[in-house]
């Protein structure tokens, strides 16, 4: 299983549908989830739509019960890629603790790209969410969250550099995931 972290901007959702079709396994991303819901205008959506608007976190119990509705099966030897989850210590325990009965080789790819450039980045994307103050929330939250996610995956932690192009960033996470097989 390959988990893609990284600060909002960082590439991550690009890199893993890279990583996706180039490995050919499933992925999910949990940022495209809670879109989805958000434009079916379900009940959830509604629910979450304000925490986007915010640039906050959805809360961790509807996360969680997200994934769990939406994982795909996890069989040997495809694995699976996670994008945008999990984003909270929180979230993090309860993923371990579903697969907590299978003997999963787990690599955490953490694409790291300094501040500015995250800002930058964002501004160009024109996203609802990618406003000035919604984006300084967002990189704040990600501070926050990110320190005790580190933690929990010290022994599988891959740390890439994510400045560069789209190719460059790509090449580095192969080689990364290949060197530590
Ligand atoms: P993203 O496209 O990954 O930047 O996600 C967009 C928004 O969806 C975030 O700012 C959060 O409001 C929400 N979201 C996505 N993934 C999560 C998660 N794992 N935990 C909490 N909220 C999330």
């Amino acid at each position: 299983m390959i988990i893609l972290l990284g600060a909002p901007g960082s590439g991550k959702g690009t890199q893993a549908e890279k990583l996706s079709q180039d490995l050919n396994i499933p992925s999910i991303c949990m940022g495209d989830i809670v879109r989805d819901q958000i434009k079916g205008n379900t009940p959830l959506g509604s629910q979450m739509k304000s925490y986007l608007d915010n640039g906050d976190l959805v809360p961790d119990s509807i996360i969680n019960a997200m994934y769990k509705e939406n994982m795909p099966d996890y069989k040997e030897p495809y694995g699976l890629l996670l994008d945008g989850f999990p984003r909270t210590i929180n979230q993090a325990i309860y993923l371990s603790e579903l697969y907590v009965d299978k003997k999963i080789t787990l690599k955490v790819i953490l694409i790291d790209v300094p501040n500015d450039f995250l800002i930058e980045r964002l501004l160009e994307r024109k996203r609802s969410d990618d406003t000035l103050n919604v984006i300084k929330n967002r990189l704040m939250t990600y501070q926050r969250e990110i320190e005790p996610i580190l933690s929990h995956y010290e022994r599988n932690l891959l740390k890439i550099k994510g400045t560069g192009s789209i190719d460059d960033v790509f090449i580095r996470i192969k080689n990364a995931i290949k060197n530590n097989a």
